[in-house]
C-alpha cells in the first residue's frame, strides 16, 4: 500500500550515536533524530563504528550482515569492512567493524589516530551502503569525523549506485574540524589531488581539513540552530572558516535540536526521587531537591536556591565566567551542584571551591547519567553560560524538567530561552548578551530574587518550561522538508 512506502531514505553516518556510544550532543541527535524521521515514514540507516568500547550489552545484539575488502590508501593493502547490524524503534544501524581502527577504550584517540580512522569509516560506510545494495535519496553527514563522506562520493564512488544520492552535512560544532597536514591526509584518503586545493580541502597552502572539503561538496550545510547558522559566517564564531561559510551561505541552514521526550520525561523517568507533570512540579521537585541534596552532601533544605551545571568542562561552556564570580553567587541562601569533566584547569576549581563551599558547593566530576537526571530534576535553576552554542541540549532538558535556565545569548540558547519578562510576566528564563562575569551574576541575581521575593512567578516559569514543545517533532518536520526539496 502506498503510505506504508517510506517517504524518504536517510542513511546517516557519524561517530557517535546513544545508547551505544556518546560523548556530548552529537550522540544524542544521532539517536533522536532518526527515530522521530522515523514516526514520519522515513527509512533510516544509521552508520557509527563498532568501536571496541560500546557496551557488550549491544556487542551482544548485533548481526553479522556482511564484509568485504576496501583499499584505502596508495600502499595497496585490502581493508576488512565487516558490517554488523541491530534494529531498534525501526531504525536499522550498521555498525562498522575492523579491529585494527576502532579498538581504543574510547571513541576519540587524537588526531594522529583519528585522521586514518575516520578516512577510513567514513568511505567504508559509502563502500558498506553499496554492498548492501541501499541506495538512498539523502546522505546525512554529521561533523568532521564524516564531512569526507560528500568528497568520497562525488570523486571515487561517483560512478557507483550511491551516487545517486544528495548529501546533507550538519555541523554540530564547527570548533573540531579534522585538520593535519595535506600530505598525510592525501595518503590517507586515497582522494585524487584535485580535491586538495584552497576551495575544498585545503587551507594555509599545507594543512587539509576535513569539514572544509565536505561544507565544498555537500549539497546542503545544515547547522543545530538559526543563530549560530548566522553567527558562524562572522570572525569570531567562524573558528577561521568564516568566509568559506559565506562563499557557501546559499545552501546553508539552521534547525535546532530536540530532546527525546521518551528518554527524557520527569513523569516517567526511573532515576528521579519523584515523578511529576506541570501540574505536581511546584511539590514533587522539592523531593527532587531533597534527595539531591542529601546524595550530593548538601545541606538539605528545600528554601535553598540550587543551581545545576550539567557540561563538558572546556572554555567553550563559559566556566570562566562560573569560576570567576562563585564567591558572590555562594551566599547563605544558594547551593550550586556541578557535574562535568574535561580541562584539568575548570575540574581543580571546582573541587576546590567544593572545599571552601563545603555543604553548599558539590563538584561531581564524572560523566555519570543518573547524576545529570536528578540534577535536571532537583536543581531550581541552570546554567549555561556558554561563550558559544551551536544548539545546547542541556537547557532544552533543564526546562522540560521545570527548571528555570540561566543562558547566554548566543546559538541555540538565544533560539530557545525566551528571557523573561517582569512587567508581562511571559518567559521560560534569565538571559545575558555580552560575555562578562558581571552579567552572568546579574541574572543570576534575577533570578535569585524572582525566586524568593515572587515565589508565584517563578512558579509559573517552571510551569511554562514543562509545557514549552522541546521535542524532535518540529525539528524533525523541517529537516525533512529540507530533504524534500534536495531532492526535488
Ligand atoms: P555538548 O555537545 O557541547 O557537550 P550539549 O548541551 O549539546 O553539549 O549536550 C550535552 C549532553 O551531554 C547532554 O545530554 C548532557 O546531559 C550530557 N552531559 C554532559 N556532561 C555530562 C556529565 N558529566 N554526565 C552526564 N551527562 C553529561
Amino acid at each position: 500500500m502506498a503510505e506504508n512506502y517510506p517517504s524518504k531514505t536517510v542513511a546517516f553516518i557519524g561517530s557517535e550515536c546513544y545508547p551505544f556510544v556518546k560523548t556530548g550532543g552529537l550522540g544524542d541527535v544521532m539517536y533522536a533524530l532518526p527515530k522521530a524521521l522515523v514516526k514520519q515514514n522515513v527509512e533510516v540507516r544509521v552508520i557509527i563504528p563498532r568501536y571496541a568500547c560500546i557496551p557488550e550489552k549491544w556487542q551482544n545484539k548485533m548481526i553479522y550482515r556482511g564484509a568485504f575488502d576496501m583499499d584505502l590508501n596508495p600502499d595497496g593493502r585490502r581493508y576488512y569492512v565487516g558490517i554488523m547490524e541491530y534494529i531498534e524503534d525501526g531504525v536499522i544501524y550498521d555498525f562498522i567493524d575492523n579491529q585494527e581502527f576502532f579498538t581504543a577504550g574510547k571513541p576519540y584517540i587524537n588526531l594522529i589516530d583519528d585522521i586514518p580512522r575516520f578516512c577510513y569509516f567514513s568511505k567504508a560506510a559509502l563502500a558498506a551502503l553499496n554492498y548492501m545494495d541501499w541506495a538512498p535519496d539523502i546522505i546525512h553527514c554529521h561533523d568532521w569525523q564524516a564531512a569526507l563522506v560528500p568528497v568520497y562520493l562525488r570523486t571515487l564512488f561517483a560512478d557507483t549506485p550511491i551516487a545517486r544520492a544528495k548529501t546533507m552535512l550538519t555541523i554540530h560544532n564547527l570548533r573540531f574540524q579534522g585538520i593535519y597536514d595535506a600530505k598525510t591526509m592525501k595518503w590517507w584518503s586515497g582522494l585524487p589531488d584535485y580535491v586538495f586545493n584552497m576551495d575544498a580541502l585545503v587551507e594555509n597552502w599545507v594543512d587539509a581539513n576535513m569539514l572544509k572539503g565536505g561544507l565544498a561538496y555537500c549539497d546542503c550545510i545544515t547547522t543545530v540552530s538559526n543563530t549560530y547558522a548566522q553567527e558562524i559566517q562572522t570572525e569570531f564564531y567562524g573558528e577561521h572558516l568564516d568566509p568559506h561559510l559565506r562563499f557557501h551561505s546559499g545552501k546553508l541552514r539552521g534547525i535546532v535540536n530536540g530532546i527525546d521526550v521518551d528518554i527524557w520525561n520527569p513523569a516517567t523517568d526511573e532515576l528521579l526521587a519523584a515523578n511529576y507533570d506541570a501540574e505536581t512540579a511546584v511539590a514533587n521537585k522539592k523531593l527532587n531537591k531533597k534527595a539531591l541534596q542529601e546524595s550530593m552532601g548538601l545541606q538539605v533544605d528545600e528554601n535553598k536556591f540550587v543551581i545545576g551545571l550539567v557540561s563538558r568542562l572546556t572554555n567553550q561552556k563559559g566556566l570562566d565566567l562560573v569560576n570567576s564570580i562563585i564567591p558572590q553567587i555562594m551566599d547563605e541562601f544558594t547551593q550550586l551542584v556541578v557535574l562535568g569533566t574535561g580541562d584539568s584547569v575548570y575540574e581543580d576549581s571546582f573541587r576546590y571551591y567544593e572545599n571552601q563551599y563545603k555543604g553548599s558547593l558539590c563538584a561531581y566530576i564524572q560523566y555519570n547519567e543518573g547524576v545529570a537526571h536528578s540534577i535536571y530534576a532537583g536543581a531550581d535553576a541552570f546554567l549555561v553560560p556558554s561563550l558559544f552554542e551551536p544548539c545546547g541540549l542541556t537547557q532544552l532538558i533543564a526546562m522540560h524538567y521545570g527548571t528555570a535556565p540561566i543562558v547566554r545569548e548566543t546559538g541555540g540558547l538565544k533560539d530557545t530561552v525566551e528571557p523573561y519578562n517582569w512587567a508581562e510576566n511571559t518567559g521560560n528564563g534569565f538571559t545575558f548578551d555580552r560575555y562578562e562575569s558581571g552579567l552572568l551574576l546579574d541574572a543570576i541575581n534575577r533570578a535569585k530574587e524572582l525566586y524568593f521575593e515572587h515565589r508565584e512567578q517563578f512558579d509559573e516559569i517552571v510551569v511554562r518550561d514543562m509545557e514549552k514543545d522541546v521535542s524532535w517533532g518540529n525539528s524533525a518536520d523541517k529537516y525533512l522538508e529540507l530533504y524534500n526539496q534536495m531532492t526535488q
